[in-house]
């Protein structure tokens, strides 16, 4: 990974360059400013060689061709919220910025579609269409700060895409910037398309097939009637057990999730929830839809917290009183913040009938390593979040940390779950791959990347010694083994997989 120190001062052409496209002071490049840019929420970190922040899709299209000029690879942002160092630059990547492509260009109500610019925050596009009734379903709990391409790239969930899907379900149509520069629509606005799902297979691509310039999003209508659960369990053996018996009887929420008594202890401080002294998990299962069957889904629901014993119920409908009772957990990781300083969110995903023996296993392991684990998490989908506390400027403590994000992992595919439920692969889990996917797997779905390229530019470049191979023009050194090494910059060289699952031992 390239250092600041590395970084010459001196302006570049490439600067220069990218600068009479988008203006002067739309292109960062001072060593000092691009220290912003060279992480994310993950712990991975590298330098950028340069920031372009277009103002529109045709700036970032000139953006790219002025980058392949220059022979650059290329990163694309959103808000760098991201956890697996997806928009970290490896390379001495351009950077290319979405934050001012921040617009709702277009809503049709009748039709319930909007039409969006990818670096507008998630929440503020619900907050737009409200006053037409309407809300954008997926609701990832960065969702103050995260951006709609960010949210496309890794096609993210939240707490409401149990019943609802994540992104994929949602987005109708994108706009993108391919490896030439090239503009170009993959499904659009109507809710019918024919032809290849290119949507599709662009959505959750991490940044690696090109850039989300705008996108069409789905609407929904508010629910006529929104009811909010929360209940407390002494044990998470009773909690885990609530979730089953929830899905089991046929119910599928609007949401379900799940703190433990790590969390709980976290948020008490921060937000005085006043939960029971003795909690050992929360859920929060919310029901919504029509009236009459949102009164019978809640009643059911109350029903099974109790029958598992369930130490306390809170209940809500309305708007500010649902809030107070989300609020611990949509503020559970800033409030790890009075544990340690520092945490590694782990996203992995597990069938919903594991989920006991699992969390006993992912204790287990923050025991063996001597690490404080929490769990905030999407009970429902069985998509696991053991937070690891821990400081990063302890000798050690990273190297530790890592080893049980991978052991961690190991667990979920053991038991039949896959390597992320929503935060991607990025730089933070490419090791892991072969534990999930063969040689052929891989190769697939690098064909599926190369067919994103455009056949005559790839045709100038190829055979071209000295050029950056086109075929990783866009988010190079991602998702794929061997592109970069997790925990490089604490100096973490190695990892090692200790079970091997499909593929080969790594
Ligand atoms: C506290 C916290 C809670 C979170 N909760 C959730 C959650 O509930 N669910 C969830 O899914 N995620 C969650 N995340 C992870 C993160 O917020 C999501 O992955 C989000 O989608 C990233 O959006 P971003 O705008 O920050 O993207 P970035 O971090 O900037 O980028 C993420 C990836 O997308 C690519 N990218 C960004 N913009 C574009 C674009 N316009 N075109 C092409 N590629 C692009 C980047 O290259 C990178 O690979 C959470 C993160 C935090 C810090």
């Amino acid at each position: 990974m390239t250092s600041t120190a590395e970084q010459t001062t001196a302006k570049q052409p490439l600067v220069t360059d990218l600068q009479s496209v988008i203006g002067e002071r739309n292109v960062v490049w001072r060593p000092e400013d691009l220290l912003l840019y060279e992480y994310d929420g993950s712990i991975d970190r590298s330098a950028p060689r340069v920031v372009a922040l277009p103002g529109s899709a045709d700036e970032a299209a000139e953006c790219v061709r002025v980058a392949n000029r220059h022979d650059a690879y290329i990163v694309p942002r959103g808000a760098g919220t991201g956890l697996s160092g997806g928009a970290v630059p490896l390379r001495d990547s351009v950077v290319i910025g979405l934050a001012r492509l921040s617009r709702v260009l277009e809503v049709d109500v009748e039709n319930r579609v909007a039409v969006v610019e990818p670096g507008l925050v998630n929440i503020e596009l619900s907050n737009h269409v409200e006053q037409f009734g309407l809300y954008y379903a997926p609701d990832p709990s960065s969702q103050k700060a995260c951006t709609i391409g960010g949210n496309v790239a890794e096609n993210a969930g939240g707490p409401h895409c149990l019943a609802l899907g994540t992104t994929t379900n949602h987005v109708l149509g994108i706009e993108v910037v391919l490896a030439d520069g090239t503009l170009l629509w993959l499904g659009g606005p109507s809710r019918e398309s024919s032809g290849y799902d290119l949507r599709g297979a662009f959505i959750g691509s991490e940044g690696t097939f090109g850039i989300v310039t705008k996108v069409a999003v789905r609407l929904l209508r508010i629910p006529e009637k929104i009811h909010t659960i929360l209940a407390a369990f002494t044990s998470l053996d009773q909690a885990s057990q609530t979730v089953s018996d929830i899905i089991a009887a046929g119910i599928v929420p609007a949401a379900l999730e799940m703190m433990d008594r790590v969390t709980i202890d976290a948020c008490e401080p921060v937000y005085h929830p006043g939960y029971p002294a003795d909690a050992e998990a929360v859920l929060i299962v919310e029901v919504d839809g029509l009236t009459e069957a949102v009164d019978e889904q809640s009643a059911l629901v109350e029903k099974i917290c109790n029958n598992n014993g369930a130490s306390e119920l809170r209940e809500a409908d309305d708007v500010e009183k649902r809030a107070d009772l989300w609020a611990t957990r949509k503020g559970a990781i800033g409030a790890f913040g009075t544990i340690a300083p520092s945490y590694y969110l782990v996203d992995g995903v597990v069938p919903r009938t594991k989920l006991r023996q699992v969390m006993r296993q992912v204790q287990t392991v923050g025991n063996e390593l001597g690490l404080t684990i929490g769990n905030v998490f999407h009970a429902g989908d069985g998509n696991l979040h053991p937070c690891i506390l821990f400081d990063e400027r302890s000798h050690g403590e990273v190297q530790k940390v890592i080893q049980a994000g991978e052991q961690i992992l190991e667990i979920c595919v053991e038991h039949g779950g896959a390597l992320s439920g929503e935060h991607g692969i990025g730089i933070e889990k490419q090791a892991y791959m072969p534990l999930v996917f063969t040689e052929d797997d891989m190769s697939a779905m690098k064909g599926l990347r190369e067919a994103f390229l455009n056949p005559e530019h790839a045709d100038d470049e190829a055979g071209v010694a000295g050029r950056t191979p086109v075929s990783e023009r866009f988010n190079p050194g991602k998702i794929f083994p061997g592109g970069a090494s997790h925990g490089e910059a604490y100096g973490i060289t190695e990892h090692s997989v200790r079970r091997s699952g499909r593929g080969d031992e790594v």
